[in-house]
């Protein structure tokens, strides 16, 4: 995949056109006192964005709604807080104003809890903003599972822009959800890894990266395969979460192939998050501090210094395997093992994960994982290199 290529081109696409092509502008003056709070100068919202509470629930919703009473939404809230790192220590009450800690910048060097989050009196939906000058997260979450965030402050002002844009996001609606079944992709695994959609006309694909449960970042998708990034997403794995204690884990190449190698039944899989470099750099591997490529990696050093089998799952093509031979030199050869995708004729192998599970199905994909190879003996020439790493990987 060349989506590493594609990106800069995208965001940059991006960047010109998004400016506020519709003024985010909620308008819930039906319940005024919200806005009143002098806590609260945070006004954000999208006339794009109607309000179809049931028909968005029922959207990520695995099983038709049943007809038994649904909990009441505050419990609900509180579990779609739960999701994005938002905390509260007691139950909320709707009405009420709560102090937490910011799961963004734990509160900044006091670790105040900076974090004001306020249910509104019908429990419908919460808002929340982070008082600390160098955070300013803020956001609304929707008992019917719509979320609405400010961008990731920190790259914002890397640009330097203080205007934080705003990006709301919604449960995947029956377009898309369609466009994963074909793909073999079911709506508990989508629900499982919180797979939305921007609550926009061109309603996105947004796959939102987690960590220790937080929301860090979010990458977008169109059906067409255009690929851009929230401003301010950290260098990360996707799918870090489901890798904590794995004594083995699987790397893909890509959102969706994470999602059909769950679709096989495997959770420890994470993906790159930026696709493949075309092929394998001929420069020997930087120091920790300038490989920024693969600073993904590096900043969950620790996590994946534990973990004794490393399965490289990636595309078939060019630069999948340059991707593998990358990650293997910084992972250490050692303790990597290579899947060889099967051939779909007598010159070609299918391309990856998903195109496995597409066309062969989960049992199919799930044997080609289980068959990896040692990549030791895929590649015998690598011993002077893997000394070499030896002391590469030493901490510094
Ligand atoms: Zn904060």
């Amino acid at each position: 995949m060349a989506a590493s290529i594609l990106l800069p081109i995208v965001l940059q696409i991006r960047r010109i056109q998004m400016p506020m092509k519709t003024p985010f502008n909620f308008n819930f003056n039906h319940r005024p006192a919200i806005f009143c709070h002098p806590l609260n100068n945070f006004s954000f919202s999208s006339p794009s964005l109607p309000l179809y509470p049931t028909r968005l629930l029922c959207a990520l919703s695995p099983t038709p709604p049943s007809p038994s009473p649904s909990p009441p939404p505050v419990k609900v809230l509180m579990e779609k807080m739960d999701l994005i790192g938002i905390v509260c220590d007691e139950q909320c009450t709707p009405g009420k104003y709560y102090c937490l800690l910011c799961p963004k910048c734990k509160g900044g060097r006091l670790m105040e809890r900076s974090l004001s989050l306020h249910v509104i009196p019908t429990g419908d939906f919460a808002m929340w903003r982070c008082f600390q000058s160098e955070c300013g997260w803020a956001g609304r979450i929707f008992a019917d599972g719509r979320l609405a965030f400010n961008e990731f402050s920190r790259t914002a002002k890397l640009f330097g822009g203080t205007a934080k844009k705003s990006l709301i996001l919604e449960p995947l609606g029956d377009e898309l959800i369609t466009y994963f079944s074909k793909r073999m992709i079911s709506q508990e695994t989508l629900k499982r890894n919180v797979v939305m959609q921007t609550a926009d006309r061109q309603a996105a694909i947004a796959f939102t990266y987690r960590q220790n449960g937080q929301l860090v970042g979010c990458k977008y998708r169109t059906i067409n395969k255009k690929f851009w990034q929230a401003k301010g997403t950290e260098k990360l794995f996707y799918g870090i979460d489901d890798i904590n204690d794995a004594d083995e884990l699987i790397i893909v190449e890509g959102e969706m192939d994470k999602l059909s190698v769950e679709e096989a039944g495997f959770l420890n899989c994470i993906s790159v998050p930026g696709g493949a470099p075309t092929k394998v750099s001929t420069n020997a591997v930087a120091s920790i501090q300038k490989d920024t490529a693969y600073q993904y990696l590096w900043s969950c050093k620790d996590l994946l210094d534990k973990v004794p089998r490393i399965i490289l799952a990636t595309d078939s093509d060019e630069p999948g395997q340059a991707l593998a031979e990358e990650l293997a030199l910084r992972l250490g050869k050692h303790r990597c093992w290579r899947v060889d995708w099967p051939y779909k004729d007598d010159f070609n192998r299918f391309k990856d994960a998903n195109e496995i599970l597409v066309q062969l199905g989960a049992d199919a994909l799930k044997k080609a994982i289980q068959d990896a190879k040692s990549y030791q003996l895929c590649d015998t020439d690598e011993i002077q290199v893997e000394e070499d790493l030896e002391s590469f990987h030493e901490p510094s």
